[in-house]
């Protein structure tokens, strides 16, 4: 029975009565006050303590001091769920209520905004029948998450991925995985190599128009693969990543910190495709390999086999004020690993010419390889081809820290809200 003030439950099987003193109030998993939310009509709080007066104290667990107090002259009292999670599974919401996965997991919301990117993105394959088949693939991206869950929150274990190249989702899901490929090479190389450092290097070649973009990729490429074969590369860089972006090309800032504004003239025409690769060096390029800004751009130029001196940018990955060695290089594998295309850049300003862009993109990047490595970073990222769905859910070793059972507590996309709702009728 369910009325404005009193809720009642089957809860081991005994009724519980609760009157309800505020139906918005939400609990973090050990039963601390967070806040209220409108949005949200699910009273966690009240059914999490069954027989608990409220009270108004804001961050004071009011069921541990109630349960404590009562314990010793009852000892067959009902132990309260203290796990938001195990509270969710074991006693469902009305129907009809809304509990977005935002609410309960912070770490997952970052869900929703991803999820409603591969929307637009999917929505734009949708307007050009040669890319149907993507639209639809997209529509169906990740509309279910699975969670374990156990005392430190939820662990996502299965979910359902379209694995389109461009799917906003999926490309963020793959970049997770290769980072922490590459925080594992990187321990292991650390151990290994000592005394190596490691440079931030990005390279460009003149934007050619969108419908040159695939030969002018394959020439970065022949060029790259030059470039590892000279000598004054390979006698200081014993590994290296590399990978392949493309975004519209950007109006000329007046400022470093100005915003980011596709240029109107060419950003629906050309492309600016650019390497970021992260090089592990000898100790010995800091004195006798080393190589100026300069340098690196008459070399690079000199592989692209151009008349002119392309934009290269050379730099040692160090630490800033308050970050460690650590940091620093986990921001740079971070900076590499992001995106091949920005999904903004897939968006463009929304207009058919836009769109349109993105079409051909989409045609002159078939089935191109984005990222390479070398050295003894050779095998460090999992191929492209090699990456299963289960690669997608299980992204970072940190995922399996802590063991869940086999119970499933199911969100599911609802597209209408752009948010993540909890589905319990899909739970296992
Ligand atoms: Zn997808």
């Amino acid at each position: 029975m369910h009325s404005d003030e009193y809720l009642t439950f089957i809860h081991k099987n005994k009724v519980c009565t609760y009157i309800m003193p505020n139906p918005s109030i939400l609990v973090n998993t050990k039963g601390d006050y967070i806040g209220t939310d409108t949005n949200v009509f699910y009273p966690i709080r009240t059914l999490i303590f069954p027989n608990v007066p409220y009270t108004d104290t804001k961050y004071k667990p009011a069921y541990l001091t109630w349960y404590e107090s009562k314990k010793r002259s009852s000892p067959k009292l009902i132990v309260p769920i203290t796990n938001v999670f195990e509270h969710l599974y074991q006693i469902p919401p009305l129907d009809g209520t809304e509990l977005p996965l935002s609410e309960v997991s912070k770490k997952d919301s970052i869900w929703d905004a991803q999820r409603h990117r591969t929307e637009q993105v999917g929505d734009i394959y949708g307007y050009e029948p040669e890319f149907e088949r993507y639209h639809e693939r997209m529509t169906d991206c990740s509309t279910f998450l699975a969670y374990g869950f156990n005392d430190d929150g939820l662990k996502l274990k299965n979910a359902n991925f379209c694995r389109v190249r461009h799917c906003p989702v999926c490309q963020w899901r793959r970049s997770l995985l290769w980072k922490s490929n590459m925080y594992v090479a990187y321990e292991e190389i650390k151990d290994k190599y000592p005394k190596g450092r490691w440079l931030f290097l990005t390279l460009t070649i003149k934007n050619p128009p969108i419908g040159d973009l695939r030969e002018t990729l394959k020439h970065m490429n022949k060029a790259w693969d030059r470039l590892v074969k000279r000598k004054a590369f390979y006698s200081v860089v014993d590994g290296w990543i590399r990978t392949t972006e493309v975004t519209r090309p950007k109006q000329k800032k007046k400022k470093k910190s100005d915003p980011d504004v596709i240029c109107p003239i060419f950003g629906n025409t050309h492309a600016h495709p650019h390497f970021h690769v992260m090089l592990f060096v000898k100790p010995s390029y800091f004195s006798t390999g080393y190589m100026s800004q300069q340098k690196w751009s008459e070399l690079w130029c000199d592989v692209l086999r151009v008349d002119y001196q392309p934009i290269v940018d050379i730099r040692s990955i160090r630490a800033k004020k308050g970050e460690t060695k650590e940091d620093a290089i986990k921001n740079a594998v971070m900076e590499t690993l992001k995106y091949s295309v920005k999904p903004d850049d897939m968006v463009g300003d929304g207009s058919k010419k836009a769109n349109e862009w993105f079409y051909e993109l989409t045609r002159q990047t078939f089935k191109l390889r984005f990222v390479a490595s070398g050295g003894v970073l050779k095998n460090a990222l999992k191929r492209d081809d090699d990456i299963t769905n289960d690669d997608l859910v299980n992204t970072g070793k940190d995922e399996e820290e802590s063991e869940t059972d086999d119970r499933r507590l199911v969100f599911t996309y609802a597209k209408i809200k752009h948010r993540y709702l909890y589905n319990p009728k899909y739970n296992q």
